[in-house]
């Protein structure tokens, strides 16, 4: 079954979108948000928690799953499908953010990146064909194009070349996948990314090349990575307004709430970070009045659930006071209830966005979230 993406409606007053897009695994219906299985597991979770949670997409990152357990296995395990049981859509990145993030010992050629693999010292190469071969051998629904980063600041010079090495990259990356669909093989939809950092001039001439790509859809790269939000969401707000209308839009590791609201009204309709799993794992979860910090102990005797709004698995039978004593005494279920929320927290959030702007009231749903966020109104302690 080809990708193909379905705009359902756009809000009249601001930028935000409602629409869906079919996979060989489901259809998955936008915004949507992403939960990150780094090495197949969103941790401490299991697949039937996320379709509980009403996940539709995932996020597996090809770095970590090609160095362990390797391409070869999950192939040979039927693909990262079958092998982790999880009947959903699958997105990949292209391994390129880890490479370069996670490796201080990494070399940038045009051939590709030479990198030593953080677990053993190995080393490996990730070139744009050989990204899009691993992505095709974990048998993704969504691929990601191999796009060179660079770290911010940097000076202009280093953007350019980051922005016209990413295009290169890019063509690369197209044509092996034509190379593989002449094999029968590469069914899957590949994503370019936008690239230029926080330099608009250099976004807008990343897109003129990128633009003309025949791509399922575009992300926009290099953002989320410290300038801010008022200069992210600037950026976001200019590569909504250039990016094609008719592809889906996704906005790479960004997932605090305010962000993802803010994102969806400018355009965007995919997002992923690990930010609410690994927050609520540390004790942290994001609720809709605010940040709870499940350990403090104004929740001591807290009858409440961690979101009275909630209506997730832990929300509906936990108390904060039981939540708050798990993470005292370092009980595993803590962190296994908490990320119950948050998944679904999130899910939460988008489909609330998603409806709101089939209902034409996008903009009322958007001011009404961001006071109750800000209001911090069940953080305190109940009243005894
Ligand atoms: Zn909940």
């Amino acid at each position: 079954m080809p990708f193909s993406f379905k705009l359902q409606a756009e809000d009249a007053a601001t930028g935000a979108r409602a629409g869906c897009f079919a996979t060989p695994h489901g259809e998955v219906l936008t915004p949507a948000f992403m939960p990150v299985g780094t090495v197949g597991s969103v941790k401490s979770l299991s697949p039937d928690d996320l379709t509980a949670a009403g996940c539709d997409i995932l996020l597996c990152n090809t770095y970590h799953l090609m160095l362990r357990p390797g391409v070869d296995t999950v192939r040979k395990m039927g693909g990262m499908h079958r092998f982790m049981g999880w009947d959903g859509a699958m997105l990949t990145d292209s391994g390129g953010f880890q490479v370069m993030s996670l490796n201080e010992l990494n070399r940038v050629r045009e051939e590709g990146v030479e990198f030593r693999s953080h677990l053993d010292g190995s080393r490996h190469m990730l070139s744009p064909e050989e990204a899009i071969r691993v992505q095709d051998g974990l048998g993704t629904d969504i691929a990601m194009s191999f796009d060179h980063l660079v770290r911010l600041p940097a000076p202009p010079a280093d953007v350019r070349e980051a922005v016209d090495r990413t295009v290169r990259w890019a063509r690369r990356g197209l044509e092996e996948r034509t190379r593989l669909r002449e094999d029968g093989r590469g069914h899957m939809a590949l994503f370019g990314i936008n690239q230029g950092g926080t330099d608009a001039a250099e976004r807008a001439r990343c897109f003129s090349e990128l633009g003309a790509l025949p791509f399922d859809g575009f992300a926009l790269g290099g953002l989320w990575v410290g300038e801010g939000r008022s200069l992210g969401l600037e950026m976001v707000e200019r590569d909504c307004g250039e990016f094609p209308r008719e592809k889906p839009r996704y906005l790479m590791g960004v997932g605090h709430p305010v962000d993802v609201i803010e994102a969806i009204a400018r355009g965007v309709d995919m997002m992923d970070c690990v930010l609410p799993t690994r927050n609520a794992r540390r004790g942290t979860v994001f609720i809709d009045s605010g940040r709870l910090v499940v350990r403090n102990a104004a929740y001591a005797h807290d009858e409440r659930p961690l979101d009275p709004e909630c209506d997730c698995a832990t929300c509906r039978k936990y108390t904060r006071a039981y939540l708050r004593h798990l993470f005292i005494s370092g009980e595993l279920l803590g962190m296994r209830l908490a990320s119950v929320h948050a998944v679904h927290h999130m899910m939460s959030l988008v489909r609330r966005a998603r409806a709101a702007v089939l209902d034409g009231r996008f903009s009322a749903f958007r001011s009404g979230f961001l006071e109750k966020f800000a209001s911090r109104e069940t953080l305190a302690a109940a009243a005894s």
